[in-house]
């Protein structure tokens, strides 16, 4: 007889201000599809004591690359016992707009910055005192510069492993600094591969003793802090330039919505430094990293392709951010190309 595997389901708490990745195993009978399951809100902020019971629903299952065989991964959306979404489940919302706004085919690639930490110190820094001022470490080469690479190798080798939609990885400006990208693929995959893919960094760093974490401003002062860049296009965006610039300006009229949702403390990193536009502003730019909103100088060149959200950190729910960005651009989209006779009394 075939013996069982073990599903690994994996699921976002309602830690506040920010949410924590948390999983348990099943094992399962060879041949069966991993069932709905349940879990003690209790101990993860989402439900009282009283009554602690909270649903698992199985959203996304891919092979278990720590594991391997036929062990698996399941990514859960969390439901209230009469099967609607619990308040902490963000994906129903980002499912609900991804199918709105079907027919403009939005695809996302996001880059998602973390750092590696040993204890209270970032991978590598000093026990005492600081490294070698930034400059040389972005994709960086060699011991003085490089800590924790064998880590991310590991890493990246699960995620394809995994069958995720990673599409690259480089270290970053600050030592102990990383980035892997995760697209171009749709709202709802790419939000669902980012968080196995996070969930995956956090097991295989476990493995090696050290932490990575998503906080965006991780050492204050002179270091860069951690983001995820949120490259977005339509079918239009992707056939011409005008769209590109449109969806930029669109996104200024909601920049106060989107920054609120975009992750904690996101005004200790966009600090108007560091490759940063301020918080408190919205600016838009060909190549201009200093800007909210970059448009790549391949796009103006190509006269077609995405545009950068560069404001969203590290920590931010990709679930809420690619929600937010469809949902703003999309519509701005649908305003501008409705007939003149549905906006106005057509003239006789
Ligand atoms: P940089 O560090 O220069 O900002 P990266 O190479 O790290 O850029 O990331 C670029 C991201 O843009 C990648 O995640 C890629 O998947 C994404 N991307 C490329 N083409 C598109 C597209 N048409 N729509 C959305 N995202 C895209
Ligand atoms: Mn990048
Ligand atoms: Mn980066
Ligand atoms: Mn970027």
């Amino acid at each position: 007889m075939t013996p069982p595997y073990r599903a690994e389901y994996i699921w976002i708490d309602g830690t506040v201000p920010t949410s924590k990745l948390r999983s348990k195993t099943k094992v399962i009978p060879a041949g069966e599809a991993p069932p709905v399951w349940g879990f003690d809100g209790s101990s993860t902020n989402q439900a009282p004591g009283s009554n602690s019971d909270c649903v698992l629903n199985p959203v996304f299952v891919c092979p278990d690359p720590i594991r391997g065989g036929d062990d698996k991964l399941v990514l859960c959306e969390v439901l209230l016992t009469d099967m609607t979404p619990h308040p902490s489940n963000t994906r129903a919302g980002c499912a609900r707009v991804a199918k709105k706004f079907a027919k403009h085919e939005p695809w996302f690639g996001i880059e998602q910055e973390y750092t590696f930490f040993e204890g209270a110190r970032p991978m590598g820094w000093p026990d005492s005192g600081f490294p070698a001022p930034q400059g040389g470490y972005y994709c960086g080469v060699g011991a003085d510069e490089i800590f924790g690479r064998e880590i991310v190798e590991a890493h990246t080798t699960a995620c394809i492993e995994a069958g995720l939609a990673i599409s690259g990885t480089n270290a970053e400006v600050m030592p102990a600094q990383w980035e892997f990208q995760i697209g171009p693929i749709g709202p709802v995959e790419c939000s669902d591969h980012l968080w196995v893919a996070r969930w995956l960094l956090y097991r295989v760093a476990e493995d090696f003793g050290v932490s990575a974490t998503l906080y965006p401003k991780p050492v204050r002062g002179d270091w860069n802090g951690a983001g995820a860049h949120t490259n977005f296009s339509t079918n239009a965006m992707r056939e011409s330039y005008a769209p590109c610039e449109e969806a930029a300006k669109a996104l200024g009229p909601k920049h106060d919505l989107h920054i609120k949702q975009y992750g904690y403390a996101i005004e200790e990193r966009l600090t108007g430094l560091h490759e940063t536009a301020h918080w408190s502003q919205f600016r838009w730019g060909v190549s201009d990293r200093g800007a909210s909103v970059r448009i790549p100088w391949q796009v103006a060149r190509d006269k077609k392709g995405y545009i950068e959200d560069r404001r969203p950190n590290a920590n931010m729910d990709p679930y809420t951010v690619t929600r937010l960005v469809t949902d703003t651009i999309c519509s701005a989209f649908d305003a501008k190309s409705k007939p003149a006779s549905a906006r106005k009394a057509p003239a006789r």
